[in-house]
């Protein structure tokens, strides 16, 4: 070891879903979704002027957060948007948990909270969530630093009732609770409805997955005013032109469009039903879910099996190769043409 190594910051980074490059493939890796942005945005797109690039961005973004704050009906001054939600979230882990108390979120969750946590050496626990992964709300009533857990639940897709999510906070006014909602607009019910309550409440949503723009990288926070402050204060100390033009006046475009929304979402939605209908008849069993994934095992064949078979035929789902996960592949919801082309295999494979 050199001795300059000794000061190199050691981290053990978030492993995101593989990008595989191809036209015949089917992606059904990384909860994309399979339709695309709003005509709108496609419409600006080709509008748009590189003249643009010239000057800096609006470092407020106020186009987009007050298309937002429209939107959810809230304050502009209760917006917090970010480059994706995970930089949401990491400027969140940052701002929020700061204390000595190690902060809470469920043992089976979204992958990259704990390595937020030990980059920026927040100490945590991880309560387990039940034998059907459901998240126990009493596990969280007990002193910690924070509260984060997404709503529904990755990668299982199951979402906590609105009432459940209310008594965990309930139970804790004296931290910041995150409610992760990256798939909320697949059927579950968001928080927001709670934010009028709990000052202490931040909820983080996406177009990454709902509005098909994940390449666009768009996500954002609202909570209280004095939360978003905090985040901005944070933020400006550390980056102050993260969201680039593009985003904000594309991300825009997309929330405008209220109606092509919707219609994805439904057709998304009956896909899934759909979906869990013949995967059940085909001896999988999954969480209810409620985002745009199935989270599924066979009473027969490995996951790792199936995953290795589907990949071979460039069918792309994920597996993660850890103890209570292993037995699982998460399935993302794509076309009716796609989730067709994967039925037959499975048919052909089982
Ligand atoms: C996809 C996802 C995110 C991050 O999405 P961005 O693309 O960064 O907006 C955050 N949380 C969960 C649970 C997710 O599944």
């Amino acid at each position: 070891m050199k001795p300059w190594e000794k000061n190199i910051r050691k981290v053990v980074p978030y492993v995101p879903g593989e990008q595989p490059k191809g036209d015949r493939l089917i992606k059904l890796n990384t909860n994309e979704n399979p339709y695309p942005p709003a005509p709108g945005v496609e419409k600006a797109l080709r509008e748009m002027d590189a003249d643009l690039f010239r000057k800096y961005p609006d470092p407020a973004s106020s186009l987009l957060v007050d298309v937002l704050a429209e939107q959810y009906g809230v304050g502009k001054d209760q917006v917090f948007v970010g480059v994706g939600s995970d930089d949401v979230i990491g400027m969140a882990f940052l701002t929020f948990f700061n204390g000595e108390e190690p902060i809470l979120f469920p043992d089976v969750s979204y992958s990259f909270y704990p390595v937020w946590a030990e980059l920026f050496h927040i100490p945590f626990e991880t309560p387990a969530v039940d034998e059907d992964f459901k998240i126990r709300k009493e596990d969280y009533y007990r002193k910690n630093g924070g509260i984060i857990f997404p709503n529904p639940n990755a990668p299982t897709g199951l979402e906590l009732g609105l009432m459940e999510v209310e008594d965990i906070l309930r139970h804790n006014q004296d931290v910041v609770v995150i409610v992760d909602e990256a798939y909320v607009d697949f059927g579950g019910h968001s928080a927001l409805a709670l934010l009028p309550r709990y000052e202490n409440l931040l909820v983080v949503q996406t177009f990454s997955k709902s509005r098909s723009m994940a390449g666009m990288r768009i996500g954002y926070g609202i909570g209280s005013p004095r939360l978003i402050q905090a985040l901005q204060d944070v933020r400006y100390s550390y980056n102050s032109y993260t969201m680039n033009r593009p985003s904000q006046i594309l991300g825009a475009e997309a929330v405008k469009d209220k109606v092509y929304f919707r219609q994805t979402l439904d057709k998304i939605i009956k896909t899934r039903e759909e979906t869990k209908d013949w995967m059940g008849k085909m001896g999988f069993s999954f969480p209810d879910s409620k985002a745009n994934f199935l989270f599924a095992t066979h009473e027969r064949v490995p996951a790792k099996t199936i995953f290795q078979a589907l990949k071979k035929e460039q069918i792309y789902v994920r597996y993660f190769d850890t103890p209570r996960l292993e037995d699982y592949l998460r399935i993302t919801i794509g076309t009716d043409a796609e989730m067709e082309a994967l039925r037959r295999f499975l048919e052909a494979f089982l």
